[in-house]
């Protein structure tokens, strides 16, 4: 039922105004409904949910500008408004990025090859995450596309940290001895609220981890600059390291899909990964599919319909911005340490495909992202 594909443009260039139809409802939040892990937890137990975006790659605008004509299936602009609904609905929330940012489309070559990214200059899509509010992100094989320089510069204006472990500017005798590109992980101070209002200190670690296979990939870039690890010899080494200074949870950012099972320099090592101990939920991407979802088989360790890897809650929020990845925790404290005692695992999509295969957006763009990014978007 929608006619009209430009609300966005009219929005920002004035009176030609649009009609047109979401589904969501337009609600306001005093109508949003609290999870059930905000609205039954006890003292002592918070729920904290984790949302998740993956593999934007510079996807802001609801945009197809090969096209040149508006669309309903991408943009962070509109999965923003299915963020800020979570938000509502739960005691405490993150938002994290798993990679593939800088590069994928017009947008990102428009800067990459025209307009130059040069220090202290701010890349579109980090403008639109600032808009957002991002807790952390990590670093997708395709930031490297376009050299270090060039990705440094990109990161740089970020109001939120990057992480990434397995990429090093120098190696040393084991990945706690390299100096890495970024730092490999933080430690996020949050205050969680509990069941009975009271609050507490809450220590999140964030661990990234990006496929090893950039140094074939981009070797013009990075022979001779960075080195890479195996993504779970990473993990199991950095993840005590975490648990020494202080994580009470630890999530892993995985720019890695869910694939085999065991292996060296896996490029998709989420399902190893999330057997690492200590790591209490998994951010997957790389894929470009959606999980929990029937893309993915059921094996022993991986059950596509709870969305859990090795028992523990995993996500893949699609890509383009067309899915959120959100992964609920009940958090309980015994004694003074925080343990992980129920979890879901689900995505919220932007648009969804009708029966005769038109589309139906489910969300509205958020002004304020497309307001952000209106001048790259218009020059691009
Ligand atoms: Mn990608
Ligand atoms: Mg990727």
């Amino acid at each position: 039922n929608i006619k009209n594909r430009e609300p966005e443009m009219s929005r920002l260039k004035g009176p030609a105004m649009s009609r047109r139809t979401f589904l969501s409802t337009t609600a306001g939040a005093s109508l949003i409904a609290l999870h059930p892990f905000s609205a039954h937890a006890s003292a002592g137990q918070a729920h904290l949910r984790i949302m998740e975006t993956t593999d934007l790659h510079v996807h802001v605008w609801p945009y197809d500008y090969y096209g040149d004509r508006a669309v309903d299936t991408v943009g962070l602009a509109r999965t923003a408004a299915h963020i800020s609904d979570i938000r509502a609905e739960a005691s405490n929330s993150m938002l994290l990025d798993n990679g593939d940012l800088i590069q994928g489309n017009p947008m990102g070559d428009y800067i990459a090859y025209e307009r130059g990214m040069k220090a202290g200059d701010m890349h579109p899509i980090i403008e639109a995450m600032n808009v957002v509010g991002f807790d952390a992100a990590t670093i997708g094989n395709h930031e490297f596309n376009y050299g270090l320089e060039f990705l440094m510069n990109s990161t740089a204006g970020s109001n939120f940290p990057f992480v990434l472990a397995n990429v090093a500017t120098a190696q040393g005798a084991g990945p706690r001895d390299d100096t890495t590109l970024f730092q490999p992980y933080v430690i996020l101070d949050r205050t969680v609220v509990d069941g009975s209002g009271a609050e507490h200190a809450l220590k999140v670690g964030i661990i990234g981890f990006t496929p090893p296979q950039i140094m074939n990939w981009d070797r013009k870039h990075l022979e001779g600059n960075v080195e890479v690890r195996d993504i779970v010899a990473t993990a199991k080494a950095f993840v005590p390291q975490m648990k020494e200074a202080g994580a009470d949870i630890i999530i892993a950012l995985s720019h890695s899909g869910i694939g085999p099972e065991s292996g060296e320099m896996l490029e998709n090592a989420s399902v190893p990964l999330a057997a690492v101990e200590g790591i209490d939920a998994i951010m997957t991407g790389h894929h470009h599919l959606v999980f929990p979802g029937p893309r993915y088989e059921a094996t022993s360790a991986v059950d596509p319909e709870k969305g859990t890897i090795h028992g523990k809650p995993a996500v893949m929020g699609g890509f383009w911005g067309s899915h959120l990845g959100v992964i609920d925790l009940l958090l309980e404290n015994e004694g003074g340490a925080w343990r992980v005692v129920s979890h879901e695992s689900a995505t919220r999509a932007i648009s969804k495909r009708n029966e005769d295969r038109s589309i139906t957006a489910l969300v509205e763009s958020q002004p304020d992202v497309l307001e952000a990014t209106a001048s790259a978007h218009e020059e691009t």
